[in-house]
């Protein structure tokens, strides 16, 4: 299949109604766009990320009157979060509309809806008259990507459409996940949208962490994720020796040399680097990524685990 690239929201939208998947650009990462009511559409979607057929989707929405269309309630949290967040990087898992399809949801009662910020991702999904069920543009496992250079590099050939916007650093890490379907929202996965700036609209919220043995309630976070070709380890002291072909990023500058180092300015600027950051390293074919931890509050906490994850995964093979 050849993978067309445009910059027009216009043609990229022509893929979708004609059934394709459309990488597009939202303030978080690269997503990977289909109809969320066409389940040969989602079907490609797995196909082309090689992603685990349990592991549900987001579906996107361009307008407020598209959450009435995917869920068959709206709770009382939801709505709070809604009025105070939306457009956002935040998703919303709540009970699903009967019309959509069990594709969507990996078999699951209920569908996160989140609406995207970026004027270029809300004009796409405008012109495509739909909402879209989208998972990030990467292979499965593979670090998620923030630049259609990322999107490309993973997925040529395999989809049909490449919608290409700017780099993602606006965000740079995938949406704040909140299950609002029981009386207290509990956050699945971390995100920009921090436990703090929820708890001032529903005090109630917590975090999610599964106990031993539970099935975790959101599936994804069971597989590998974010991992590059290197092997990552986490470091707090910076005094370690390090081998051959290794780089390091965090805020502070490391006792050791690298091949390859970034220093970020920031929390937030290291949470929109380390990505791109980790592609670069394959590219340059490092062998350890030595990651500074940092506090795990704020965005730290998506931060960290992404990184911790990332970290376990180990060699990626995808
Ligand atoms: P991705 O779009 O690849 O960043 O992954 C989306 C993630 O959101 C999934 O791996 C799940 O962890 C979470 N998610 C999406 N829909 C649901 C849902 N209905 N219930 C729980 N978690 C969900
Ligand atoms: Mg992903």
């Amino acid at each position: 299949m050849k993978t067309v690239l445009t910059k027009s929201p216009i043609e990229a939208a022509e893929f979708i109604k004609r059934g394709g998947a459309v990488a597009f650009p939202t303030e978080t990462v690269y997503g990977l766009g289909a109809n969320v009511f066409d389940e040969k559409a989602i079907g490609k979607i797995f196909e082309a990320k090689k992603r685990p057929n349990d592991n549900p989707l987001i579906a996107h929405v361009g307008n407020f009157g598209q959450i009435e269309a995917l869920v068959s309630e709206i709770t009382p949290s939801a709505q709070k979060f809604i009025e105070a967040f939306f457009p956002a990087p935040l998703t919303l898992v709540l009970p699903k509309a009967e019309r959509v399809p069990f594709a969507a949801t990996a078999h699951l009662e209920t569908i996160g809806v989140r609406m995207p910020k970026t004027a270029l991702a809300l004009e796409f999904l405008r012109h495509c008259e739909t909402p879209l069920v989208a998972p990030s543009a990467n292979l499965s496992g593979r670090p998620s990507p923030t630049t259609w250079q990322a999107v490309y590099e993973d997925l040529t050939g395999r989809i049909e459409c490449i919608l290409q916007g700017g780099e993602t650093t606006e965000i740079g890490l995938e949406s704040t996940v909140v299950d609002c379907t029981a009386n207290a929202p509990l956050i699945l996965r971390a995100g920009s949208i921090t436990l703090e700036d929820l708890q001032k609209i529903v005090p109630d919220t917590r975090i999610y962490r599964a106990s031993k043995n539970e099935q975790p309630k959101s599936p994804g976070l069971k597989h590998r994720h974010y991992s590059p070709r290197a092997r990552v380890v986490l470091v707090s002291d910076l005094r370690f020796r390090v081998s051959n072909r290794s780089a390091y990023i965090g805020l502070n500058e490391p006792c050791e040399k690298f091949d390859l180092i970034k220093i970020c300015r920031s929390v937030e600027d290291y949470a929109h680097q380390f990505f791109k950051f980790f592609r670069e390293c394959d590219h340059r074919h490092i062998r350890e990524i030595y990651c500074e931890t940092v506090e795990e509050k704020g965005i730290g906490l998506a931060l960290m685990d992404r990184l911790k994850r990332a970290a376990e995964g180990g060699a990626a093979s995808s």
